[in-house]
């Protein structure tokens, strides 16, 4: 079992997320260690906010033996005698001045140490978070295909807060129990040495039973972090579904699951509850249990000498100081659990958070990547084999060319490889064997942001940003005049519809662009294109989704933009694609077929068939081509 619980199969992520290790140190050094001014002005002021704490007790306690009872002469520690007032008015005066001084500078000094502690804390989870999200956006598409949204964005969130939080209160709290345990250890141990050893007994005892309590509660805890993690993904994958939920009426199914797993969190929760009601009183009856000790030994001390194997005098003051003392270490002591919480979470998303920025970048520039500028537009594929990561091969020995300015265009069954031929030109994914080339550089040469800024891509789901229409137009060449927008939108035969929407282009598209017709979306991705005036065109089953008269003004746009432009299209009505300078039918990862329109009809194969039914010229396709095209016999993909 990982950390996060077992899962049905591990993605790249939980691969490279098991391997990390000391996670927490390699984050404070990579981003840590940036802020380390904050670092060292938080550290230092809560030695002394804490160190503060310590001045009343002891103080108090000086100023009762020599103001008050006058059982011994005025002694502060650190402070040389002879600098000390001898009248009592005096000293009491000073001894206020001090333990006010002490209150005021501890406020002050607490204030200086919250700020540098979060700007601290804070700084690492901005640089944290930055830094995951721009590995992520760098991540192929290998990642995303297996990808569990739900992991990313919480480790985005979820768990660089973690991280924050530990850098917070767990490094705030962890100074705190030290200086004030070394602190009131080294008072006590001052005062009197040996009423010390009574109160300071519960200190291994406190440690012991946190370490107990520790090693009980972390497995639980896993199974916490598992659990939610389990929940956020069922929320997720809820919320993306949620127009197939409604049309299939699931919405008791899917509350169940969400109950089952919401459940399942409140039982693993309740589990460490369980231990927890336990671990805080207990904390407290050990530390009870000393200051009892202490009050009754040193109640009978001062009461009627030293007891048992007791030796020497004990003042009133130094007794009050010892009890004041004692109570201090009640409350940073609870908190030791806290901060071993803490720190397990913290490491739990260091771990997640290490192993995103592990995961490797396969496709990225090349050393000297060549920059694609005036490009023509030749597209070649040469040889080219494929295959998803780790499954069979989708693509065999595809070979064309298109030539600038020519249209070629992809037909055959569904899952014959179309679309990858496609995602290949822009390097969505490598080649496994072969090359495809743009303008005869091998595309793993050429400069990734300069290849795809040359190549348009329309695909059958279009996704808008939430945002206004003319900031959609607009995306990938920020820096389009309004009248730019409106010219690619005219093109795009957008502008009559945006004009008419309530805001015209100024209109909010919804998320994803939900506010919008599958046309209009899909006229608005065209402008976009057309905007950023690639010298290449992908299209990939533009036209799939709409009706016959945007289907007309679709294509028409199309028309437009592909005129001049070398063009690959991926079309499943031919009729879209009649046109084309060449056919390549696609079968099985193959091309089978080759040839211009009226060439394929004549070679009366696979796509005269599709042609003949289609064009309503035969009444159904012959039950060989029938099987071909679903797959039944799906040759020649080996
Ligand atoms: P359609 O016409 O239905 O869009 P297509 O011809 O475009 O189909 P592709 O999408 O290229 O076909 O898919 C070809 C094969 O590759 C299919 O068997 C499909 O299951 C597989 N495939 C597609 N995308 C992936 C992926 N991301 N990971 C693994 N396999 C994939």
């Amino acid at each position: 079992m990982n950390d996060e619980g077992d899962k049905e199969f591990e993605t790249e992520l939980d691969v490279y997320r098991d391997q990390v290790s000391k996670p927490l140190l390699r984050l404070f050094g990579a981003y840590g260690l940036g802020e380390w001014r904050w670092l060292v002005v938080g550290l230092a002021t809560s030695v002394l906010t804490y160190g503060a704490l310590l001045v009343t007790p002891i103080v108090l306690g000086a100023t009762i033996d020599a103001v008050f009872t006058q059982e011994s002469p005025y002694a502060l520690p650190l402070v040389p005698d002879p600098w000390l007032p001898t009248e009592r008015g005096e000293q009491f005066r000073l001894s206020a001045t001090i333990i006010g001084a002490a209150l005021l500078g501890g406020a002050i000094l607490q204030w200086i140490r919250g700020v540098a502690i979060n700007f601290f804390a804070h700084g690492v989870m901005y640089a944290v978070r930055v830094d995951a999200y721009e590995k992520m956006q760098r991540l192929d598409m290998t990642f995303f295909d297996n990808k569990e949204t739900g992991e990313i964005i919480s480790i985005l969130n979820n768990d660089t807060g973690n991280l924050e939080v530990f850098f917070d209160d767990a490094l705030g709290e962890s100074v705190r129990i030290g200086v004030i345990v070394l602190g009131v250890t080294g008072a006590l141990l001052y005062t009197n040495w040996q009423l010390a050893l009574v109160t300071l007994g519960a200190i291994p005892l406190l440690v012991a039973f946190t370490w107990w309590f520790v090693r009980v509660i972390e497995p639980r805890y896993a199974t916490v972090r598992s659990t939610i993690g389990d929940l956020n993904t069922r929320i997720e994958n809820g919320l993306s579904g949620i127009e197939l939920v409604k049309t299939a009426s699931t919405e008791t199914y899917e509350n169940e699951r969400v109950r089952g797993v919401s459940r399942d969190v409140f039982d693993a929760q309740m589990d460490v509850l369980k231990l927890s009601y336990f671990y805080r009183p207990g904390m407290e009856l050990i530390t009870g249990t000393a200051l009892l000790a202490t009050f009754v030994i040193g109640g009978l001390w001062v009461f009627s000498g030293p007891i048992l194997f007791f030796d020497g005098e004990l003042s009133i003051g130094d007794f009050v100081a010892f009890m004041l003392l004692t109570q201090q270490l009640t409350g940073p002591m609870a908190q030791l659990s806290g901060i071993v919480d803490w720190y397990e979470n913290a490491r739990a998303s260091g771990k997640r958070i290490c192993g995103l920025m592990d995961v490797p970048v396969r496709i990225e520039n090349a050393p000297n990547p060549i920059a694609l500028e005036d490009v023509d537009g030749r597209v070649e594929y040469d040889d080219v084999t494929f295959a998803y990561d780790g499954e069979e091969t989708v693509l065999d020995g595809v070979t064309f060319a298109a030539d600038a300015g020519e249209t070629v265009a992809l037909v055959g069954p569904t899952g014959a490889g179309k679309s990858t031929v496609a995602k290949l030109l822009l390097r969505l994914y490598d080649v496994t064997d072969g090359a495809v080339r743009v303008d005869g550089h091998d595309v793993r040469d050429v400069d990734l942001a300069s290849l795809r800024k040359s190549v348009g891509y329309v695909s059958q789901d279009t996704f808008l940003f939430d945002g206004t229409v003319a900031e959609n137009i607009r995306y990938g060449r920020f820096d389009a005049s309004d009248e730019e927008v409106r010219e690619a939108a005219r093109a795009a035969e957008a502008h009559e519809f945006i004009e008419n929407l309530s805001d015209g282009y100024e209109t909010r598209v919804g998320e994803r662009g939900v506010k919008l017709s599958g046309g209009q979306r899909q006229r608005i991705a065209i402008a976009r294109v057309i905007l950023q005036d690639p010298e290449i065109i992908l299209l990939d089953e533009a036209t799939a989704s709409v009706d016959t008269e945007t289907e007309y003004l679709i294509q028409r746009s199309l028309d437009r933009l592909t005129a001049e432009r070398t063009t690959l299209a991926i079309a499943h009505r031919l009729s879209t694609i009649k046109d084309a300078d060449t056919i390549l039918v696609v079968e099985g990862g193959e091309i089978v077929e080759r040839g211009s329109h009226d060439e394929l009809l004549g070679a009366d194969g696979l796509y005269a068939n599709l042609w003949g039914v289609q064009a309503g010229e035969i009444d159904e396709l012959p039950e060989t081509f029938v099987q071909r095209v679903d797959g039944r016999t799906a040759e020649p993909r080996r």
